[in-house]
């Protein structure tokens, strides 16, 4: 039986301590920075059935990550809630030795079926993704008209379920700004801790440049104009928010600021997309294939040690040398979109 378990560095020096996996491709929205319409569309070719990663598979490589150091694990998509019988798997993934944290990314419209489930399958905390309070904005950003009210629903669902939640803001210049105030001022205090996130260059289809970026300082100034805020220190190290807390006591934002401060030197996640490919960044261009490792005869300790091998090899570090000329020479080239990494 295979007991080895062993702390594995990349060439940065950076240890693995997160795993994203991400459960399908699939979205019931249409987020025009994720997953625009015009391009996902009827005829779009999502991931058939027995391409996806089984549980059993994904349990399997997961408890492999364990042992290499994981302590954390982020589930996501597409839109995660749409896999069937998502909590069989958070069920599964909670026994794993080593394993203290499972968190799940949403947009939040299932979360009021399923929040009870998910809790009592062992999931510790939630984001859900809310771009606006306000119908209008919402309705449009979302690409497919649904309000806030049955992603409210979901949120407050989750709380009482006993889930720790945070909501997930993308801020898009000239799109969504206008509600960054608006939302504050409506989870300020509410226990949900609110986060800014900058849009980010991720694939070819989000139409993204550098102009349509909101900074984490233009975000923090203008929270500040209206809520005093002071900074907070790191919850841990490689927390990728950086903590701004209301003066006033009534709780904190928190800012995610990939594109004007990045954060790779203390990045530690790696990803598992839906059809089993493994990548160490973001925007790295090609994902290792585990799928057919894990559907071939390798045994797992032949499979520890090749995930050993992959991790030691990594020097992903995109958005600490982002610049217009490294975003125009990858532009054109292969870039995995968010929908299917999962962010
Ligand atoms: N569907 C789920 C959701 O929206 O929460 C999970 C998958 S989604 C790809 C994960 C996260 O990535 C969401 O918080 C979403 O807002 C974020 N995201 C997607 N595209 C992004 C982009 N271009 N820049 C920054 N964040 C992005
Ligand atoms: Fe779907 Fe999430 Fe992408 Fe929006 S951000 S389209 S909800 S996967
Ligand atoms: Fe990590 Fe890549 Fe993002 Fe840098 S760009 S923080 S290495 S995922």
């Amino acid at each position: 039986m295979q007991k080895r378990t062993q702390e594995v560095y990349d060439s940065l020096s950076r240890p693995l301590k997160d795993l994203r996996i991400s459960v399908t491709d699939q979205c019931n929205f249409r987020c025009s920075y994720c997953m625009p319409a015009e391009i996902f569309g009827p005829d779009f070719q999502f991931l058939k059935q027995d391409e996806l990663l089984s549980f059993d598979e994904i349990t399997r490589l997961a408890r492999q990550f364990a042992k290499l150091g994981v302590e954390k694990i982020r589930i996501t998509g597409g839109e995660p809630l749409l896999r069937k019988e998502l909590h069989l798997l958070i069920a599964e993934l909670k026994k794993i030795d080593g394993i203290k944290d499972i968190a799940l990314t949403t947009n939040g419209v299932f979360l009021v079926k399923q929040a009870e489930k998910l809790k009592e399958a062992g999931l510790d905390r939630i984001n859900v993704s809310l771009d606006a309070i306000e119908d209008r904005v919402f309705r449009k950003m979302n690409g497919r008209n649904v309000p806030t009210a049955p992603v409210l629903k979901g949120i407050d669902r989750a709380q009482e379920a006993g889930l720790d939640i945070k909501v997930n803001m993308v801020v898009k210049k000239g799109v969504n700004e206008s509600q960054i105030i608006p939302m504050a001022r409506h989870f300020k205090g509410s226990g949900v801790i609110l986060r800014f996130i900058e849009f980010m260059d991720v694939g070819n289809t989000n139409g993204w440049n550098f102009q349509s970026v909101v900074t984490k300082k233009e975000i923090v100034e203008k929270i500040d104009e209206v809520f005093s805020l002071e900074p907070a220190d790191a919850n841990y190290f490689g927390e990728v928010a950086d903590r701004f807390r209301y003066t006033d006591g009534d709780g904190e934002v928190g800012v995610i600021s990939s594109v004007s401060d990045s954060f790779c030197s203390s990045c530690t996640r790696a990803r598992l997309s839906a059809d089993g490919k493994l990548f160490t960044c973001l925007f790295a261009q090609r994902g290792e294939d585990l799928r057919s490792v894990v559907r071939s005869q390798m045994e797992d300790a032949e499979l520890f040690d090749y995930l050993i091998s992959l991790w030691k090899d990594r020097d992903d570090r995109y958005s600490d040398e982002r610049t217009e000329e490294t975003v125009k020479a990858k532009q054109n080239g292969p870039k995995i979109e968010m929908s299917y990494i999962g962010g």
